[in-house]
């Protein structure tokens, strides 16, 4: 094979190599994203719980203050009673306490009311935070082994990107940019074998002149029908 034929096989095999390895990195990048986002996801929920459950207790504080007052107004009427002169007077205080003490059984209730609608939610908050617990534990535990995978394909790829660098100096500039350009429009394969006069790249049928060139000439020879560069391992 050429020379420059086998720099160029060289590098694509490097290439896939490292196309390889970007994708399973990409792979766990998105792995890491994803948790990343359900844990967001969960996480505000519990914020968003938290958030309703202080609204419901300062609503519950409110009617407590309100029951508070009506039972110091039930007293102080009630404490006027014996005191009492005339029976118009006397019934009208009777009113008084009698409406006051309707309105503290209405607090009551709506005080009780309260205590179910924070008690509910409070199961639904336990429950989530929990949930976020165990996930955030999961995850931290995954994204450790995930980071150290990642560390190490990047170590990889450094080292691997040297090695390209200095097969790319081997090349003129018009092949190496042919042979990127292939490399992005084909999928990732810009440099493969012919055999039986055929491109097993896009597998069509070889001109039979081209195929037997490719033993002999000097100059690179592409694929007619997918423009992939060829080479032929020795007869
Ligand atoms: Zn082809």
């Amino acid at each position: 094979m050429q020379e420059k034929m086998e720099k160029l096989k060289d590098l694509q095999e490097l290439d896939q190599e490292l196309i390889g390895i970007r994708h399973k990195r990409q792979v766990l990048a998105d792995e890491q994203q994803v948790s990343g986002e359900e844990l967001a996801r969960i996480q505000a929920m519990v914020d968003k719980l938290d958030g309703d459950i202080d609204a419901l207790k300062k609503e519950r504080a409110a009617l407590q203050q309100a029951l508070a007052q009506e039972q110091d107004n039930v007293q102080k009427a009630e404490g006027r009673l014996p005191a009492i002169k005339t029976q118009k007077e006397y019934v009208a205080v009777l009113k008084e306490v009698d409406t006051a003490k309707k309105m503290n059984k209405e607090l009551l209730d709506s005080i009780q009311r309260k205590d179910a609608e924070i008690d509910v939610l409070a199961r639904d908050q336990e429950e989530k935070t929990e949930e976020l617990g165990s996930l955030q534990e999961k995850t931290s535990a995954r994204n450790a082994e995930i980071d150290a995978a990642m560390a190490e394909f990047d170590g990889v790829l450094q080292e691997k990107g040297v090695q390209r660098e200095a097969l790319l100096k081997g090349l003129s500039t018009t092949v190496r940019k042919r042979y990127q350009m292939l490399l992005e429009r084909r999928g990732g394969i810009a440099v493969v074998e012919a055999r039986n006069e055929t491109c097993l790249g896009c597998n069509m049928h070889l001109p039979p002149q081209l195929f037997n060139n490719l033993y002999t000439a000097a100059e690179i020879q592409s694929c007619p029908h997918c423009n992939r560069l060829l080479y032929v391992l020795p007869r």
